[in-house]
């Protein structure tokens, strides 16, 4: 015997219905209908909290810092890239490179170092044009991550970003896949031209289907259409600034709910406090 899941409903099952199998199980729970599995849809993304971090006590050494320490440049040339940054808007590492003080791979060793990071110092953007680990090309452009191996037998899969480490992206990814990551840190030019590259060859239809919505309301009324006639399902979610993305799994198909800037999603979470 059992009861819908949805707070609010809690519809007696009766056991002819769950021989039946009407209304849908979802991660073992029963919901009598799409309408309550809306409704627990919202709640959940209204209440979306990002996921812990293992964030170092101690904050990593100054690129600046790391860079005169291994002798790549002077003291002059940082104190020159440092005047220059307000002008040109550039971040430190990418100023000294325009400046011709150290060459893009010195740097990327260096925030790597910071990071506790391994990095790769190019990797060809022909590399990632079927979308190794067919992941949505929107939700690597979201994560500012890229799959750049197929995942291996034990899970573990090869990731490229950019500095500094999207670490709230990277767990997000990590939960909704169950992949182990090997991250490796590339430049921000080779990060741009994977990202852009990312699934280019692929024309057939993505393994995994992917809504964009910047409001909880649609969010939740995808996640129920996704359900909508099928007797099982699992979801997964995770949260990290400004996304939520929830993905759905119901009779072999992966569906996933990108939700972004979702106002109403900071404002209850704010009321709660
Ligand atoms: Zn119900």
């Amino acid at each position: 015997m059992a009861f819908c899941a949805s707070e609010g409903c809690r519809r007696w099952r009766p056991e002819v219905l769950a021989r039946r199998m009407s209304g849908i199980q979802i991660d073992g729970r029963w919901f009598c209908s799409q309408e309550c599995v809306e409704r627990m849809a919202r709640q959940l993304l209204a209440g979306a909290r990002p996921l812990r971090l293992g964030v170092p006590a101690v904050a990593p050494p100054r690129l600046g810092v790391l860079l005169l320490h291994e002798r790549a440049i002077t003291a002059g040339q940082l104190t020159r890239a440092i005047a220059s940054q307000p002008g040109t808007g550039l971040r430190l590492g990418a100023q000294l490179c325009a400046d011709g003080a150290c060459d893009e791979v010195t740097v990327l060793r260096a925030l790597a170092a910071q990071a506790g990071a391994r990095f790769v110092a190019s990797i060809a953007p022909s590399a990632v044009a079927d979308a190794p680990g067919g992941l949505p090309r929107e939700a690597v452009r979201a994560l500012g991550v890229v799959p750049f191996t197929l995942p291996e037998v034990t899970g573990r899969i090869r990731v490229a970003c950019a500095a500094p480490i999207p670490r709230a992206a990277l767990a997000a990814l990590r939960r909704l896949t169950g992949w182990t990551l090997a991250v490796y840190l590339v430049s921000d030019t080779t990060f741009a031209a994977l990202r852009d590259a990312y699934g280019s060859a692929t024309d057939r239809p993505p393994r995994v289907e992917l809504v964009r919505t910047s409001t909880v309301a649609d969010a939740a009324t995808r996640i129920a259409a996704a359900a909508a006639g099928s007797r099982r399902m699992t979801m997964a979610d995770a949260h990290w600034a400004p996304y939520t993305w929830v993905r759905v799994t119901a009779e072999g198909i992966v569906r996933d709910v990108l939700l972004e800037n979702a106002e109403e999603s900071c404002q209850a979470a704010s009321t709660l406090h």
